[in-house]
């Protein structure tokens, strides 16, 4: 497994699954639950897997501050 640079926490209650952040992310750190919650809503989740930077642009773009990057 690589070694990423930094990671995210996406505040479940807080997204509205629009997207913006996995267009957004050069690592493509970030998907789509693949199930809904319990609005209904596919959330966005974190890919730990993946060697994200930290570069914030997830945290940047997302209309509802739902996401903390940490470097
Ligand atoms: S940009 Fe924000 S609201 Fe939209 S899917 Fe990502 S975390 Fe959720
Ligand atoms: S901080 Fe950058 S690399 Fe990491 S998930 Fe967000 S957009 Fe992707």
């Amino acid at each position: 497994m690589s070694s990423p640079e930094g990671k995210i926490a996406i505040k479940p209650d807080w997204c509205k699954g629009c997207g913006l952040c996995i267009w957004v992310c050069p690592k493509e750190s970030i998907r789509l639950a693949e199930e809904v919650d319990h609005r209904g809503i596919r959330i966005a989740c974190f890919d730990d897997s993946t060697t994200c930077t930290g570069c914030g642009f997830c945290y940047m773009i997302c209309p509802d501050v739902a996401i903390e990057v940490y470097k």
